[in-house]
């Protein structure tokens, strides 16, 4: 995937992402403050428009734009940390004008150490990195088995949908969430689901 099909990309992700801002929003009304897809929208709508003075640009500056733009206009805790997973992976795909697999693996890698650093968080506290950690050894697997890119990222997809419904299961111990304790409980993380949406987008625009 060459640099202006990654900007097509990003500006995809963030059209699934403003159209399931009402479904994030709901999410984080049960166990938050209602706000995650208002503020992703709000992010990603901010991004977008930066998108067509990137045309020229290397991945890693694609990626740094998306990350700090997102640190900028987000409001809530998942700005600085999608923001960081951004910068980190940007930091990885400097002055790269291709992406194969294997530097989207590296810079995946480091989006989720980009997180963690930020979040102070580890897998486990219902968090998105529920939802990237097992999308990303899914991804690891399908890769040392050979497997295409397609088939990777939907082996990411599946992971990630594991994470997904995992998070329903466990109680919060990080974010606003972790206040209601067991009362969070039942429910789906708002931010593992905005991850599975980002990565469905990238699985099916990846030929
Ligand atoms: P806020 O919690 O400030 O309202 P959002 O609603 O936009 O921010 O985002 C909430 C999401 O951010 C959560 O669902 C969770 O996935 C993620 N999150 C919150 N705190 C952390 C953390 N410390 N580490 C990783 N992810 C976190
Ligand atoms: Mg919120």
């Amino acid at each position: 995937m060459n640099h202006q099909m990654i900007i097509e990309l990003i500006e995809k992700i963030g059209y699934e992402i403003i159209k399931n801002k009402e479904y994030l929003t709901d999410l984080d009304s049960a166990i938050g403050d209602g706000d995650h897809g208002i503020n992703l929208a709000r992010g990603f709508g901010a991004v977008t428009k930066r998108l067509p003075d990137l045309w020229e640009k290397d991945i890693g500056a694609i990626f740094r734009t998306t990350g700090l733009t997102l640190v900028s206009t987000v409001g809530g805790a998942s700005g600085p940390l999608y923001g960081s997973a951004f910068l980190k992976a940007g930091a990885k795909l400097s002055g790269k004008y291709e992406l194969t697999m294997e530097d989207f693996l590296l810079a995946f890698l480091e989006a989720i150490e980009g997180v963690k650093m930020r979040g102070k968080s580890v897998q486990g506290e219902k968090t998105m990195l529920d939802a990237m950690i097992p999308a990303k050894e899914a991804m690891n697997r399908a890769w040392s088995e050979k497997q295409s890119s397609k088939e990777c990222c939907l082996a990411g997809v599946a992971g990630a949908r594991q994470g997904l419904e995992y998070t329903k299961t466990i109680i919060a111990t990080k974010g606003r969430a972790s206040y209601l304790g067991e009362r969070s409980l039942g429910h789906i993380d708002p931010g593992a689901a905005s991850f599975t949406i980002m990565l469905e987008t990238i699985a099916e625009n990846v030929s």
